[in-house]
């Protein structure tokens, strides 16, 4: 049996705001706040959410944000000691039970994903048995040793190292401060991993994020899997993840854009270590609309994975204007019966309103397409089913004629 972590304060709901939470959905907005028992909490401490008539609803922790408790544990008062060793083997489970922890081609793949694992504001990826966190509120960050633990009993002597990489993404209102560093483990700043057999040199000190855009896999599969001898045009390119992909799979050539000298250095980094032709597969870095403008050439595959337009509701206008921009300029790149990869990955921008605004720029291109594939996250970013928010990444296929 477990014991309790003792759970100091209480956040009583206003009458009728409980509604969204019986539901599961694990956010407690700050209008819905009645009273605070016996006081405000402090920033990221442990929570007791209550109804109005006293019954609870369960345990979260609170932030001083219009997003004021994530929940942790629905329908309980208090969190056993043993939640966080139960949640992150939960995790680790469902990630083996997809057949990512014991793989021979794949050894890169998130732990935990936020929402979708129950565990708000906590991302874990694992880069060839090395995990790298990054905490996005501090309810998390002050369980980091609990996390640590959880993971050394999880992995056993597989484990290779631990870090943080919380500072950059903790919210700055609080005015706590944060380290990046090695937790356990050696310290060490890089490993070479395994994609679909393709090899990637990952650094999370210097990378942007934990490193690596893992949510990218399973769209890299499907491009491989028709790029044979194709020309391949790859915007907003990273670390050269889709690049990569291409060439391994025997495209003709791919060309890589990103306005990062530091991207394109990684690019043409993971292009050396899987033996593709440097003189062919030419990294531009540059502007990804400025390029589409400028260059003359078009391909039979065109990617557009830009970096999230809308990070909220506020922007949504613009995000749709830029989206719409960039997909016109890029679908005019692409030759008659080729194809368009085009993503979103803003939470704010949902699946239909990406939609029509690839159609819209289809239908200003004068071009004709047609829809082939829906794309998405993988099954290691799982969204829960409460929690649709958490369904961020959206993609779409088009043949373009
Ligand atoms: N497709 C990548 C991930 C893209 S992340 C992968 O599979 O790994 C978004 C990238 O867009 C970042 O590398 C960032 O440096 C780059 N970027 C942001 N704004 C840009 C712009 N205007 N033009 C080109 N690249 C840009």
């Amino acid at each position: 049996m477990s014991t309790l972590i003792p759970i100091l304060k209480t956040v009583v709901l206003q009458k009728g705001k409980e509604r969204s939470l019986l539901r599961r959905h694990p956010w407690v907005f700050s209008g819905a706040i009645l009273r605070f028992e016996p006081s405000e909490p402090e920033e990221g401490e442990l929570v007791t959410v209550n109804m109005v008539n006293g019954n609870t609803i369960g345990v979260g922790y609170y932030q001083h944000s219009s997003i004021a408790v994530k929940m942790l544990l629905f329908g309980a008062a208090q969190l056993p000691t043993n939640f966080w060793q139960t949640s992150i083997f939960q995790a680790f489970n469902a990630r083996k039970n997809l057949g990512l922890t014991e793989s021979d081609v794949t050894n890169c793949y998130r732990l935990v994903h936020g929402e979708g694992d129950n565990l708000p504001g906590l991302i874990i990826d694992v880069y060839n048995n090395h995990a790298v966190i990054q905490c996005h509120s501090w309810g998390m960050y002050l369980h980091k040793e609990e996390i640590q633990n959880a993971l050394i009993t999880t992995f056993g002597d597989r484990l290779k190292s631990i870090y943080d990489k919380s500072a950059e993404t903790l919210p700055q209102y609080s005015g706590l401060k944060a380290e990046n560093g090695c937790l356990w483990g050696e310290d060490v700043d890089s490993t070479i991993v395994l994609e679909s057999q393709n090899k990637f040199e990952i650094n999370w000190k210097t990378g942007q994020k934990t490193g690596f855009f893992i949510d990218q896999r399973e769209n890299r599969k499907l491009l491989a899997d028709i790029s044979k001898g194709k020309s391949v045009l790859n915007t907003f390119c990273y670390s050269g993840g889709f690049s990569v992909a291409a060439i391994n799979a025997g495209a003709e050539y791919v060309h890589s854009v990103d306005s990062s000298s530091k991207a394109i250095d990684l690019t043409k980094t993971n292009l050396q270590l899987n033996n593709a032709s440097e003189t062919a597969n030419t990294c531009f870095a540059q502007d990804t609309l400025h390029f589409l403008k400028s260059s003359s050439e078009n391909y039979d595959i065109v990617i557009l994975d830009p970096p999230a337009y809308a990070k909220n509701q506020r922007v949504k206008h613009n995000a749709v204007q830029g989206y719409k921009r960039l997909n016109f300029e890029g679908i005019k790149k692409v030759k008659p019966g080729g194809l368009l990869f085009t993503f979103s990955c803003s939470q704010a921008i949902d699946r239909q309103l990406f939609y029509d605004t690839v159609v819209a720029a289809c239908i200003e291109s004068g071009r004709s397409g047609k829809v082939l594939y829906h794309l998405s996250q993988p099954a290691d970013h799982p969204v829960n089913i409460f929690h649709p928010e958490g369904a961020y990444l959206k993609g779409l296929v088009l043949q373009i004629d």
